[in-house]
């Protein structure tokens, strides 16, 4: 199986160092670390260019380089570098973060191994973020912009107020917007009420921004509906650190979210998931004249199954059957497991006939299943009913559903029963 780690290049001489540095890095994710000792080591590995990596980890003093010399080899690499060094004093400092490093963490404390860890998983994942950059003045444009493409983000920039509204609709993906508090039109604080009718802070965060020294304007902002205010003249740390600290609240939120919305013991989707997000896909299904159909599918004699095999091998059964629909699942639709043994499976601009081979498909591939207590193994059953794909709203659509389900379990069981004529289709 091929690696799915991604790659790190650590430059460290001291063993300890490297040995602590390397288990908190690969604890903060999936990543694996490759630790060199000299310049000399790192120079060969990146030229070799076997190794790939997404980032460079670097100590500022080693053996054939002692005054961060590594930092312009990573650099020049095209790396993302982040130096994690004991060195201290203000000059050092100032002249590495001048090279266009990611951040200066010192190696002071287990609590700077901790943010460490933070820090690499937060560049990681900016790889894939968007941040939507606002600002009239050029000049101020180029510099953070600068600025946040260290950090690896993907930087869009608009000038003006109706700009802003333009590129958040054509890039739904936008999870920062960063904007001046003076535009020309409407102003920043215009600009964010606007945007927050349409945009909430559980999906985007705003970080206000201004050259002005007037501490009236924090509150300004945070009442407008921004998440944060920031000074230009900010040191890079500090806009490093916001940044990033609202990027990661957002990434909480998203999982919790996520998690939210999940069946734990099948991963299929949720009731919570059904009246929410399928709701509204229903509704602009339907806005559009796109037919929306619902496939409402219960195990057979499932209580007998529970009572003859036990609650273990139920559980393992509403697990594999969960795992045939995921499998089979034409791409758009959407699964979810409403409870029991009963799940529904949102099929959104799918024709009948697609919807009916799905179908079929999956009842006769119902997995035979060893109870493994020496009893035989044996063959579960599903009955299906499927909606009509014209029903105005969820609601009605699961009751069309439903409906056939019953006649499926009705007629006999182990069947597909659509809507559309009533049909029957046994085995
Ligand atoms: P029918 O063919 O009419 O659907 O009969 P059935 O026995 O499957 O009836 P029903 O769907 O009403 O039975 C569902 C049973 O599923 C009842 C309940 O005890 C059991 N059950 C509900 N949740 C779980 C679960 O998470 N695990 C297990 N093992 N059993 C569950
Ligand atoms: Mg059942």
């Amino acid at each position: 199986m091929p690696d799915q780690k991604k790659s790190i290049l650590l430059v460290e001489d001291a063993n300890f160092f490297a040995r602590i540095t390397v288990s908190e890095i690969e604890r903060a994710g999936p990543y694996h670390v490759t630790t060199v000792k000299t310049y000399a080591q790192a120079e060969e590995i990146l030229d070799e260019g076997k190794l790939n990596p997404f980032l460079a980890l670097v100590d500022l003093t080693l053996p054939d380089a002692p005054d961060g010399e590594v930092v312009d080899l990573t650099i020049d690499a095209g790396l993302p570098t982040i130096v994690f060094s004991g060195r201290f004093d203000q000059r050092t400092r100032r002249s590495i973060l001048k090279k266009g490093i990611v951040d200066y963490v010192l190696k002071d404390s287990p609590a700077s191994l901790g943010y460490l860890g933070g820090l690499v998983s937060r560049v990681d994942r900016n790889f894939s973020t968007k941040v939507l950059l606002v600002d009239d003045s050029s000049q101020a444009r180029a510099f953070l912009k600068k600025r946040l493409q260290l950090y690896c983000l993907n930087v869009l920039t608009a000038t003006s107020g109706q700009d802003v509204l333009e590129v958040l609709q054509q890039n739904p993906d936008i999870k920062l917007l960063i904007i001046d508090d003076s535009l020309p039109g409407a102003s920043g604080f215009e600009m964010i009420t606007q945007i927050r009718r349409t945009h909430s802070s559980n999906t985007l965060a705003v970080i206000g921004i201004s050259s002005k020294d007037d501490p009236a304007l924090t509150a300004k902002f945070l009442k407008s509906g921004a998440n944060d205010f920031l000074k230009k003249s900010c040191t890079p740390e500090e806009l490093l650190l916001r940044v990033s600290q609202n990027l990661n609240q957002l990434d909480r939120i998203a999982e919790l979210t996520e998690m939210a919305h999940r069946d734990p013991m099948t991963g299929l989707f949720n009731r919570r998931h059904l009246y929410d997000v399928v709701d509204k896909l229903h509704k602009t299904q339907t806005r559009a004249g796109k037919e929306m159909r619902y496939a409402m599918i219960d195990i057979d004699r499932f209580k007998q199954i529970n009572d003859r095999f036990g609650h273990e091998t139920g559980d393992n059964l509403i697990i594999s059957v969960a795992h045939r629909i995921s499998d089979l699942l034409p791409s758009n639709g959407v699964a979810i497991r409403i409870g029991g043994d009963e799940f529904c499976v949102a099929l959104p601009g799918i024709d009948e006939p697609t919807a009916k081979q799905f179908l079929s498909e999956l009842r006769s591939s119902m997995p035979v299943t060893d109870p493994g207590n020496g009893e035989h193994t044996f063959a579960p059953t599903i009955s299906v009913g499927l909606s009509s794909g014209s029903d105005d709203t969820l609601g009605s659509a699961l009751r069309v559903a439903d409906r056939c389900l019953y006649r499926a379990k009705k007629s006999g069981r182990n069947r597909v029963v659509t809507s559309s004529a009533l049909t029957v289709d046994v085995v």
